[in-house]
């Protein structure tokens, strides 16, 4: 999947399929965040990002924003709860979607990480853990 001026639409959509959106671009970012804020916001050791112009995005469905630090809204799906989007009075032409909520989210590449003195420090070691295609069955020793 490339992220550039060749992309016609960008779209996605949340958990439940209640809430989606699209934008024909251009993306102004395309990053991950180590934050702890996105951390604890997203329940997820970190996120990632498209940045857009607020104007290009067409939204469909109920969505509702935490305001989770003063001027600084993360948006979500009132029915599912995913977390859709980020905006701050810090980039006030800017709306950074959360780019799991890609249609072809699999397929996403970011192209840089921020915040990296934030990263949670077992990714370092992600590469080196035994891996399974599909859900590990039946549970093993955690090694805790
Ligand atoms: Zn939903
Ligand atoms: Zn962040």
């Amino acid at each position: 999947m490339q992220l550039d001026h060749e992309m016609t639409v960008l779209a996605g959509h949340c958990l439940c399929g209640r809430v989606s959106w699209s934008s024909p671009g251009p993306v102004t970012r395309n990053l991950v965040c180590h934050c702890e804020d996105c951390r604890r916001a997203t329940s997820s050791p970190f996120t990632a990002f498209v940045g857009l112009a607020p104007e290009s995005v067409v939204w469909t469905g109920d969505v509702n924003h935490f305001e989770s630090s003063r001027g600084t809204q993360r948006g979500f799906c009132r029915n599912c709860g995913t977390r859709l989007y980020f905006r701050s009075v810090k980039w006030p032409g800017e709306i950074h979607i959360h780019a799991a909520t890609l249609d072809k989210g699999v397929d996403y590449r970011p192209t840089t990480q921020v915040v990296l003195r934030s990263r949670a420090a077992w990714l370092e070691d992600l590469h080196t853990l035994p891996g399974c295609l599909e859900f590990e069955a039946p549970p093993r020793d955690a090694g805790s």
